[in-house]
């Protein structure tokens, strides 16, 4: 079959259902092209993205300073692995941590890989550090968290698909309910051996739940009690997603010219993954300062990939087009405005219970039940009207569109979304 043939969309997904593992449930839409706030199908329509990768492509489809920045160093050096220096790696590391105010970043590709390497740090930390015995030490995750796909990580969900005949499970993890500081007290009370709390600051996969007001700082400052390292994962709703450079960070209003980055609600350990590349390429970091960073020697962890120079170029520009485009702030604004909008129409339509979300990271409730195909036929009358959602959860849409739009795009996209669900019929 030559590579150049242009394929229908039945086709390009009948090849998929046969010869590719069924892992996924995808929307029925084939994309071949993406710009900014846009993507195309095969047969060239197009369509508002308002999934933008789970947050990985913040700043746009196809950002011409990110592409351009790839390909020049595409064209210069690619990998060298860590065996040897890159020319490019400390310059990210650098970048990186001044944006975000830490001593250090240990570079990986995937979320998922950077989460391990976030829970290896903080057991070797609990045992050089905090004096827990050999292999006795805990971490506190939250009920319906989404942390990526490892066995380890699969190990402390609670969603049945993702865990069920995936056994025998990795130990070492006590599971609270989320936004329940009482219940994270008791975990911390009495139990000398808690090496760290890893939350999302916002639950993305289950629905974007988020927090009540407070909810990080006060956790932040019962780990700091415990002396147990706060670990925050901001894959989805770092890099400016929330309306923030980081949902850490807590004190930041946004209506500031740059976010500035300067964490209220500082973790110890900060995740990051998704947007760093501006979807790109696969770009994690695990940041720290020395203090706990400092536990990871030569031989501890490593990837052959991680850190390479492609991916560090990319990393640069991807943060580089966070501040000059000032998405954090627009973010901010847009998510206001798309929630009002929103809430004014819901009395309206019996479809939908209610919005919620920060910046651009928001979710409706579809009235209905969970194993229904409501929010799923919904998505399939969106894609029919030039927008892409996909639900989460059942009866949950999420709605978190690049964040280089603009609010006359905004408008228009709150305006297919509410003449959608006004038109629709179960
Ligand atoms: C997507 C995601 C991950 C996993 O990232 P991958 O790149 O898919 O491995 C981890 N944590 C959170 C909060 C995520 O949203």
């Amino acid at each position: 079959m030559a590579v150049l043939e242009q394929l229908t969309s039945q086709e390009a997904i009948d090849l998929e259902n046969k010869y590719g593992a069924h892992n996924y449930h995808p929307l029925p839409v084939v994309l071949s092209k993406g710009k900014g706030v846009f993507v195309w199908d095969v047969e060239g329509k197009k369509y508002y993205d308002f999934l933008s990768a789970y947050s990985a492509v913040n700043q746009g489809h196809c950002h011409p300073s990110i592409i351009e920045a790839m390909t020049n160093q595409a064209q210069t050096l690619t990998l060298t692995s860590r065996a040897f220096y890159n020319d490019m790696l400390g310059k990210f590391e650098k970048y990186a941590t001044d944006t975000f105010k830490f001593d250090k970043l240990l570079p990986m590709n995937t979320g998922a890989e950077a989460v391990e390497t976030a829970l290896k740090i903080c057991r070797k930390w609990a045992y050089e550090k905090k004096g827990i015995p050999e292999n006795k030490a805990q971490i506190i995750v939250c009920e319906n968290n989404f942390h990526g796909r490892t066995t380890t990580i699969i190990s402390f969900s609670n969603d049945p698909v993702a865990r069920k005949n995936f056994g025998p499970y990795t130990g070492g993890f006590i599971k609270i309910e989320y936004d329940d500081l009482d219940a994270l007290e008791k975990a911390l009370e009495n139990n000398e051996n808690v090496a760290g709390f890893m939350v999302e600051p916002i639950q993305g996969e289950a629905g974007v739940y988020v927090p009540s007001e407070g909810y990080l700082k006060a956790a932040k400052e019962l780990c700091k009690k415990h002396n147990v390292l706060f670990i925050a994962d901001e894959v989805q709703t770092g890099i400016a997603r929330t309306g923030r450079l980081l949902a850490t960070c807590g004190n930041c209003s946004c209506s500031d010219k740059h976010c500035s980055g300067e964490p209220e609600v500082k973790p110890d350990i900060l995740i990051l993954g998704k947007a760093l590349s501006g979807g790109a390429y696969p770009v994690s970091a695990v940041l720290a300062d020395d203090i706990v960073m400092d536990v990871i020697g030569p031989g501890n962890h490593g990837s052959t990939f991680g850190g390479n120079p492609i991916a560090a170029a990319v990393g640069i520009a991807a943060l580089d087009v966070i501040k000059n485009e000032e998405l954090a702030n627009n973010a901010y604004k847009l998510g206001n405005l798309f929630r009002n909008e929103l809430e004014k129409f819901i009395p309206t339509c019996d479809l939908v219970s209610s919005v919620r979300g920060k910046g651009l990271l928001n979710a409706i409730l579809i009235n209905d039940t969970e194993d229904s195909s409501t929010a799923w036929d919904i998505c399939i009358a969106l894609r029919d009207n030039g927008l892409l959602a996909k639900p989460t959860h059942g009866n949950i849409i999420r709605f978190a569109p690049p964040l280089v739009m603009t609010e006359e795009q905004l408008l228009d996209c709150v305006s297919i979304i509410t003449k959608t669900l006004s038109e629709f019929k179960k």
